[in-house]
């Protein structure tokens, strides 16, 4: 008979081996698509909550695999911050995003487009350069622009990380703070770095309506915006009854699947941009 230590440990170093292989798998595909340009950026539109008009829209990278299917980001932003891809990876999302807002407004649809920025990329000191060069190539103007930072990303190095985000505040892009409320001592960042928009993370905006303190949350987030001058942002709206609250508590513009997933490209513009007579 077999044992079954020796089966145990077939099946965890099977297991193991498949993760290996996935992790050399997706990195493989990302090397690829980052040679080839080939990284595609999904927008998910922002909504004013109160007359439901487009607010803006935020990129979202996805990585096509060899077979045709979609790797969400999480499965492949870690390994690119581990390896350094990260870098690569920023660039072309940003410049893809910078090339859509300058087309979009071209056709007399000025949208506002929010670029997902990773820690690692405030280390490098020339990224100021790479968001400044980026609006030039496509002359876009800055205030179409928005970078979506985590707390984990300002607290990488303070200093520098505000030094950067102010020189980019001073040239008019608007820094917004994303997944606002899951992280540390969000409070004492709202003062010391440059921010224009807090997004009210999507773990509240799911519990608000079952769960009294979600809601309380949100309510003491909508209050802290407000006082601060800072614009708010709900994101993972998925039911009428959650953008209803969020409204009646005095959030101003929200994302989620309520509205809409996030879309190819040509779709986002055949939705939201007038393309019609270019
Ligand atoms: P995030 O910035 O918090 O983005 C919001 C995520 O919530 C997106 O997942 C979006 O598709 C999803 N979402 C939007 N509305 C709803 C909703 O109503 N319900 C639910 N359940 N989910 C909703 P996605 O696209 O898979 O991205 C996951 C995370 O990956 C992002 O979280 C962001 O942190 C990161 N990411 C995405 N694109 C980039 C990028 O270009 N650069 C970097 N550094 N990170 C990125
Ligand atoms: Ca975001
Ligand atoms: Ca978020
Ligand atoms: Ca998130």
């Amino acid at each position: 008979a077999k044992s079954l230590g020796r089966d145990r440990f077939c099946y965890f170093s099977e297991e193991l081996q498949n993760v290996v292989d996935n992790r050399f798998a997706i990195e493989r595909q990302l090397k690829r698509a980052l040679d080839d340009h080939a990284l595609e950026v999904f927008y998910q539109p922002k909504h004013n909550l109160i007359t439901g008009a487009l607010a803006g829209a935020e990129g979202l990278v996805r990585l096509r695999a060899e077979d045709g299917t979609i790797i969400p980001p999480d499965n492949f932003i870690p390994l690119a911050e581990e390896t350094g891809l990260i870098h690569p990876l920023g660039e072309q999302v940003l410049d893809q995003c910078c090339a859509a807002a300058s087309r979009w407004l071209k056709q007399g649809s000025p949208v506002k487009v929010g670029v997902n920025i990773a820690a690692l990329q405030f280390s490098n000191s020339g990224f100021f350069d790479t968001v400044t060069r980026a609006l030039k190539k496509y002359d876009l103007p800055a205030e179409l622009l928005e970078l979506e930072v985590t707390e984990s990303a300002l607290m990488h190095d303070f200093d520098e990380t505000r030094n950067i985000l102010q020189k980019l505040s001073d040239i008019g892009v608007s820094i917004s703070l994303d997944d606002f409320g899951t992280g540390y001592s969000s409070l004492s960042y709202l003062r010391f770095f440059p921010l224009g928009v807090l997004k009210v993370d999507r773990s509240f905006v799911k519990d608000m309506l079952s769960d009294g303190q979600a809601r309380s949350i949100v309510d003491a987030i909508i209050h802290l915006a407000r006082s601060m001058h800072l614009e708010l942002v709900a994101e993972g709206i998925e039911t009428k009854a959650q953008l209803d609250a969020l409204r009646d508590l005095g959030c101003q513009e929200g994302q989620g699947y309520y509205y809409s997933k996030p879309l190819p490209v040509a779709e986002f513009e055949s939705r939201y941009v007038n393309m019609a007579d270019a």
